[in-house]
């Protein structure tokens, strides 16, 4: 298939806001596609995406190597591409810009095929070391060399992973389900075990429903985690019979894959932590009995005590001096479920989980499997909520202990219920410079929250206290990397990371496209085991401002 035909159907959806509209025309476009790679590349690509979640590659282009890149083609320096994107909004519709007054081609030209471009992802994502920018660069101005405005109006937008379509993974499963006549449920399910939509477009188009239902979790790729709903009150978790309590520990969640001579740990987000977290991984191998996949939390203790959660996360972003690490911040892990030990567990009861759990897990310093009791008395519930508390940690989970384990599910099968006051999870979307001492650092962010219907985000308040200055280091560190555009003080990010913030209130208003803002807020933690579609949503916001102001 030709790129160019999967650009023109971009532009040709770029203007509909109807969720059902967008994807009955998707389903069209997936369901004329012929060639299965095509297809699987297609599906991605909508959604800008070059890799499925799971996949550890990484184009690693940044916004410096586009400029460089567009400047070979056209010889506009930087200054003149900020410039332009100020003026037409994004450096998509720059590139289309730009390539039109394009003063080099390539010589032999070549219309651009998926596949070609696919290739060239792949070689760039594997360019590494020494000599690897320089590679990027060529192979980047080679593509704009050759690309048509459309082209490269959408291959930059690729490159930067955010198409400004509207399209989400919901709206790309229902397309699934549309083009090849199959249920909505069991692209979804398929999709949570394999976590590649790619992949299960194409198993729905050569085997159908069957072909989905075949579709097993397998040692080494990772499974989207079950997520638990706040419970309003101990009365609403024990209302329907037994609960099964667990502490809710305050850590970080991880799920390790461990047999057939794999060891793989990842973090909430699906990221590989294997190798920050060496400890962990010996301690499996000791302890644990393959074939298995476990769902558990890794805290950090230090005298007896967990420290703060920021702490884990701080471990699992570290690659080099891991050793040194280990030392500083000492982990533990707590498992709680098993969902596949020699053979797929998910469907299987909870209590049954856990008595296999038992069979295959033996415990040690460094891992136990999390106490559970079995109740569904309200003070038994309440003291094992004090012990919790007590000990340092969030509160309590409620599991329904007949329950099959879900993947990326946030169901009433799993109850969450904690002390503190609620946050809001939101995506940070911009930022601006500190001044005097703070000049090296970017010192407040703005934060926004999700539109449900469109994926939008929606501005809803700037966050300038509650870091520690170690904070701002790292988080400068991090946000530099993602800054797509630039003016005077003030800078723009790529949605990816997310935030957890306090705030004293909530309160209506017309300075932010959201309506609302947020009064005094205070950065809690960066939350990024949360992935940015896991944000706080608009709905969100809108509730608990008529929880306030009934209260
Ligand atoms: P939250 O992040 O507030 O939505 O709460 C859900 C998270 O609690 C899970 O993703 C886990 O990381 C964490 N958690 C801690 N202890 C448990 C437990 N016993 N069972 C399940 N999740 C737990």
């Amino acid at each position: 298939m030709k790129f160019k035909e999967f650009a023109e159907f971009c532009e040709s959806i770029e203007e509909i806001s109807s969720t059902l509209e967008l994807t009955a025309r998707i389903a069209d476009f997936l369901r004329k596609i012929e060639d299965d790679e095509d297809l699987y590349n297609v599906v991605l690509f909508i959604m800008g995406k070059v890799y499925p979640p799971w996949d550890e590659r990484e184009l690693g282009v940044g916004i410096g190597l586009l400029y460089e890149a567009l400047e070979n083609v056209s010889g506009k320096k930087k200054e003149k591409i900020e410039d332009m994107i100020r003026e037409l909004g994004d450096l998509g519709l720059v590139s289309e810009k730009i390539v039109g007054e394009r003063r080099m081609l390539t010589l032999e030209f070549e219309e651009l095929t998926i596949k070609r471009l696919r290739e060239i992802l792949d070689e760039i994502a594997s360019s590494s070391g020494e000599g690897s920018r320089k590679k990027k660069i060529l192979l980047l101005t080679g593509l704009y060399g050759q690309a048509t405005q459309l082209e490269a109006k959408f291959i930059t937008r690729l490159l930067m992973n955010e198409m400004r379509l509207g399209v989400g993974e919901g709206i790309v499963r229902d397309a699934i389900a549309k083009a090849f006549g199959v249920s909505e449920e069991i692209v979804e399910r398929a999709y949570m075990i394999t976590n590649d939509l790619g992949k299960v477009a194409v198993a729905a188009k050569t085997s159908g429903e069957q072909g989905l239902k075949a579709m097993k979790i397998e040692v080494g790729i990772p499974v989207r985690m079950m997520l638990a709903q706040v419970a309003e009150s101990f009365d609403e978790a024990i209302e329907n019979g037994n609960v099964a309590v667990e502490w809710k520990f305050d850590g970080s969640r991880i799920q390790v894959h461990w047999g057939k001579g794999i060891l793989k740990i990842y973090s909430r987000r699906l990221e590989n932590v294997t190798n920050a977290l060496p400890e962990i991984s010996e301690e499996v191998k000791k302890c644990v009995k393959p074939s298995v996949i476990l769902d558990g939390e890794v805290i950090a203790v230090k005298d007896g005590k967990p420290m703060p959660f920021q702490h884990v996360l701080r471990r699992f972003r570290r690659k080099h001096e891991v050793s040194k690490m280990m030392e500083k911040i000492p982990l533990q892990l707590y498992v709680f479920d098993i969902l596949y030990a020699n053979g797929e567990l998910i469907d299987v009861p909870l209590e049954e989980r856990r008595r296999i759990l038992r069979e295959f897990v033996n415990e040690s310093e460094r891992i136990k499997i999390a106490d559970q009791v079995i109740t569904r008395e309200k003070e038994q519930v309440e003291k094992i909520f004090n012990e919790a508390i007590n000990a340092g940690h969030e509160g309590v989970m409620l599991k329904n202990p007949a329950s099959p384990y879900v993947p990326g599910k946030r169901g009433k099968h799993w109850l969450k219920l904690k002390s503190v006051m609620e946050t809001l999870d939101l995506v940070v979307v911009g930022g601006e410079w500190g001044e005097g001492k703070r000049s090296h650092l970017i010192s407040s962010y703005e934060l926004a929250c999700i539109d449900n219907s469109t994926g939008k985000l929606l501005r809803v308040g700037r966050v300038a206290t509650g870091f520690t200055d170690e904070d701002l280091e790292e988080l400068t560190e991090l946000f530099k990397q993602i800054v797509v555009y630039k003016e005077g003080k003030i800078v723009e990010f790529l949605p990816k990371y997310v935030f957890e913030v306090a705030y004293q209130e909530i309160q209506r208003s017309p300075k932010y496209e959201s309506g609302f803002a947020l009064r005094f807020p205070r950065f809690v933690r960066l939350r990024d085991d949360k992935d940015v579609s896991e944000a706080d949503t608009i709905k969100r916001v809108e509730e608990l401002y008529e929880l306030q102001t009934k209260t």
